[in-house]
């Protein structure tokens, strides 16, 4: 097996895709790391991707995501990004999960990234306080991999905490995460009758493959059950939420309603613990459904994601770590890599309440700045995704989708440009980079 590359992306999600994508469109030599058989992450479990488009209508994020996009919408298998009104979210794009991961995978073939499937980076090795190499465990044991640069896209920062980078994680009062939830993918719904129980901001489009057109976005609250879930051992809170989407006819390709707190998923025992209660919870809640849902009375579970999905859980200590006071005022700064306009969005870690801010500025979005990527104590190595440098709160808001593949995109042009100059990524010219990011339709 060949073990020296350029650069070396680990993990295959939204921030992974786009990192070694740009990398390897960058010219560098390139390897994509990922622990399960399919490239997506989260984005393989039938979410949404949000906020393309700012509250201002206004798109601030372009690049490899959106152009993941396309290609899925070229085969029949996204809607296009639709513009939505009041809400938390200002503009959604539904996609089917399972041309995800072919769309993402042919991306990156197509760029040139080398990718290895089953294959978990499970240690690190620091020379000269760089990153060096990093250990994949496969199907041939444990492999020794060596990069110019290392891009960690894990979403738990997994290359960060075990080089000794120094991460934070929850918040700052008492160190908790945002809860966990186990989305499904649910079959055999009248998705026209489900969205009447719930009425919030209707998005009336018509799904792939439907010849009508019914709201493809399902939220709202499970207060008149208040009683019921209780009763069924399920939520001791009130005014449960739900969320849910269709890309194609007959079904909602993603629910969202599990929800378990005060379990950290870096810990192995306790991240097994939260997928048994998650299941726990979405037995419960399909019983719920057939019995309690119109529209959902023979509703059942068709697929549910490689493990429970993870909000928020290690975090980067950067160069800069960017903070609410940013997201809300819509701070630009000048060493800028990305954009973003989605609301701080948080699932508190009590399990019990949901919230979000929104930003006040007058554009609707903010930078995110280079110096969120880099490390503040370790050399050959820039983080992208959810775990950047950001606060509890700015986490809420940089964690979406489409923001991640903003970061990876970075991430993977500025490791390329670091790789080849030999320098170190902290000592790479800004000004270099934005322009060459700029090259590759990211949104500056
Ligand atoms: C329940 C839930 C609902 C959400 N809803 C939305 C939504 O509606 N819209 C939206 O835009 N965003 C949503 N988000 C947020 C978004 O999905 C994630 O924040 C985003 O996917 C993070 O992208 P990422 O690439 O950083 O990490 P992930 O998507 O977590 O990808 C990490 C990848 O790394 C791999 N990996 C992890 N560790 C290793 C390792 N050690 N070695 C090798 N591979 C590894 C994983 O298998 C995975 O493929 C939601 C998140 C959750 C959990």
């Amino acid at each position: 097996m060949k073990t020296h590359y350029d650069v070396i992306v680990s993990g295959g999600g939204p921030a992974g895709i786009a990192a070694a994508a740009a990398a390897a469109r960058c010219g560098a030599d390139t390897l994509l790391l990922e622990k399960n058989a399919y490239v997506g992450g989260c984005a393989a479990s039938g979410l949404p991707f949000l906020n393309f488009f700012s509250r201002k209508r206004e798109q601030v994020i372009r690049g490899i995501g959106d152009e993941l996009i396309r290609r899925m919408q070229d085969e029949k298998a996204a809607l296009s990004h639709v513009l939505t009104q009041g809400g938390h979210v200002d503009s959604i794009t539904m996609i089917d999960p399972e041309w995800m991961k072919i769309a993402a995978e042919e991306l990156l073939l197509e760029s040139g990234v080398k990718i290895l499937y089953e294959s978990f980076v499970c240690g690190t090795e620091v020379s000269g306080g760089a990153l060096s190499s990093v250990l994949a465990a496969n199907k041939a044991g444990l492999t020794k991999l060596f990069a110019k640069v290392f891009v960690d896209a894990t979403g738990d920062a997994d290359l960060v905490a075990f080089s000794g980078a120094g991460f934070d994680y929850g918040r700052e009062s008492d160190h908790e995460a945002q809860a966990m939830s186990l989305v499904a993918r649910v079959s055999n719904v009248d998705v026209e009758r489900v969205s009447g129980a719930f009425p919030i901001s209707p998005i009336v489009i018509a799904p792939l493959g439907s010849d009508r057109a019914y709201n493809v976005h399902v939220t709202g609250k499970l207060t008149p059950w208040n009683d019921v879930l209780r009763d069924m051992g399920l939520f001791d809170h009130d005014d449960h939420d739900f969320w849910g989407g269709t890309a194609r006819d007959g079904e909602l390709t993603y629910v969202n309603v599990t929800r378990v707190a005060h379990l950290d998923p870096t810990d192995p025992e306790e991240y097994t613990a939260a997928n048994i209660e998650a299941r726990r919870q979405l037995k419960g809640m399909m019983r719920f459904f057939n019995r309690y849902i119109r529209g959902m009375e023979k509703a059942y579970i068709s697929s549910t994601p490689n493990g429970i999905g993870i909000r928020e859980s290690r975090r980067l200590k950067g160069v800069y770590t960017l903070t609410e006071e940013d997201v809300l005022s819509g701070r630009r700064f000048p060493d800028a890599v990305a954009r973003n306009g989605y609301c701080i969005d948080i699932h508190d870690p009590s399990g019990k309440k949901w919230g979000t801010k929104f930003i006040e500025s007058e554009n609707g979005s903010y930078d995110i700045p280079y110096r969120c990527l880099i490390p503040e104590a370790m050399d050959g190595l820039l983080v992208a995704g959810r775990a950047i440098s950001a606060t509890h709160e700015a986490q809420g808001s940089i964690r979406i989708m489409p923001a991640c593949m903003a970061t990876g995109q970075a991430t993977g042009v500025a490791a390329a440009l670091s790789a080849k100059a030999g320098c170190r990524p902290r000592d790479l010219d800004v000004a270099v980079l934005r322009e060459a990011l700029r090259r590759t339709d990211a949104v500056l």
